[in-house]
């Protein structure tokens, strides 16, 4: 299947066993885990053929699978990155040692000094000190955007950053953490084609498609220049490693994954093979944790102790983010937030009364992780900056997992008795 075109089959079908080729692993149906750091070379020509091919891309070894060193790229990486690209219906992928690396490698990519950078809030806390604590370091300049749908809102977050300097980069995080706040992603590649007509060089629109994942969200197919997905997260799915990967043109991924041979934050073959394992069931986990979010938020819903639940399968009939949502989603995720009547002390109540449900920040793992935001995920942010985000005292986000639904309900059930 390895050396068949991803074309007429579906992603679902790709993620199970397309980009290993058991040819490649002594005919073993799972890959083999290439422990090495170097590679040997049967002659000295050969070496050098090998080196001219990575470098300059010409030479007799153009196209064929060679390697020189585990930095530059490994058999592991080669699977996961193939597979990847499948699944996100992109000509190709490029895998990073985190979620975090992958962001960071493609800002140090794409931004110079005097570029600016648009993105939404809320958004992901690290891509957030990326672009307003640490690039500014190194002279750029970024501006948020509070609504994605809002069409008049973004164009004057992009004039604003046009004129501190050059639109390098606009980011989205849909659905936003922890609000589930929409980006609208064909308004954002229609203000990129504007501002490039304006400037000499279009901005990238980058989609941070971690919250949804790649059967739920498809951002390549609507027209995103990089899909970056943590694969931490969903893909990974089993809260037992960090990896990131980011998805696109050739060219693009391509300028990626020579760079990242000098910044060094490659993908394990360990953590490849972990990886490359659990895209194979990302399909049937995220279907079930969405069905069985969904339940526990309807519970949620119409419980006299909860405020209000934020979760997309609630947005309102008639709404802009409603439409959009319906335009660009196929399912409503499984990490939402809700809001107890009452704060911190009426949260910590209930929080310490569970009895199934784990306590610990992340997502998208088969276990169900609940935070209260304010006191750790959003820890760092000033009060203002919580409200502004929809963030109360009574806050919670819960990342639902593949427990049966009936007992995750009676988890929650007994500990809001304790509220
Ligand atoms: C977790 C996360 C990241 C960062 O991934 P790491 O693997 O932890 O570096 C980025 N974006 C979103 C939306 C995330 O949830």
């Amino acid at each position: 299947m390895a050396d068949k075109t991803p074309e007429g089959f579906r992603p679902e079908t790709l993620a199970v066993a397309y980009g290993y080729d058991p040819q490649m692993g002594m005919g073993s149906v799972k890959p083999p885990i290439f422990m090495t750091s170097t590679f040997v070379y049967p002659s000295a020509q050969h070496a050098k053929d090998v080196h001219e091919a990575y470098f300059d891309g010409t030479g007799p070894l153009v196209g064929e699978t060679n390697h020189i060193y585990a930095r530059l790229g490994h058999p592991g990486l080669d699977f996961l990155e193939k597979r990847l690209a499948a699944i996100d219906g992109a000509e190709d992928a490029v895998a990073f040692c985190s979620g975090m690396a992958a962001h960071t490698s493609i800002a140090l990519a794409h931004v110079r000094p005097g570029d600016s950078v648009i993105h939404g809030r809320p958004i992901y806390g690290g891509v957030d000190m990326l672009y307003n604590s640490i690039m500014p370091q190194f002279g750029s300049h970024a501006m948020a955007y509070l609504d994605g749908c809002d069409e008049a809102g973004v164009r004057a977050a992009a004039e604003a950053a046009m004129a501190k300097g050059p639109l390098k980069l606009i980011i989205a995080e849909t659905p936003a953490n922890p609000t589930a706040a929409i980006v609208d992603l064909d308004l954002m590649v229609r203000i990129a084609d504007e501002v490039g007509a304006r400037q000499d060089h279009r901005p990238l629109v980058v989609v941070d498609n971690t919250l949804l994942g790649p059967f739920a969200q498809r951002p390549i197919e609507q027209g995103v220049d990089l899909c970056m997905t943590a694969l931490t997260k969903y893909c990974g799915g089993h809260s037992d490693l960090l990896a990131g990967g980011v998805s696109g043109r050739k060219e693009l991924i391509q300028q990626l994954r020579m760079l990242r041979t000098t910044w060094g934050n490659h993908l394990d073959p360990y953590t490849c093979w972990l990886v490359m394992r659990s895209l194979e069931s990302v399909a049937v986990r995220t279907e079930r944790a969405m069905a069985n979010a969904r339940g526990v938020a309807t519970y949620l819903q119409g419980h006299p102790k909860v405020a209000g639940v934020t979760y997309l399968g609630f947005l309102e009939a008639g709404t802009p983010q409603r439409a959009v949502y319906d335009r660009q989603c196929k399912a409503a995720g499984s990490t939402f937030s809700f809001h107890l009547h009452g704060g911190e002390a009426e949260a910590f109540r209930m929080l310490d009364r569970l009895r199934l449900m784990k306590m610990a920040v992340s997502l998208g793992g088969s276990e169900t992780l609940i935070c209260h935001s304010a006191s750790t995920t959003h820890y760092a942010l000033t009060p203002e900056q919580r409200q502004q985000g929809g963030i109360t005292d009574g806050t919670m986000r819960l990342s639902v997992g593949l427990e049966h639904v009936d007992d995750l309900i009676a988890d929650l059930a007994q500990a809001l008795e304790a509220v």
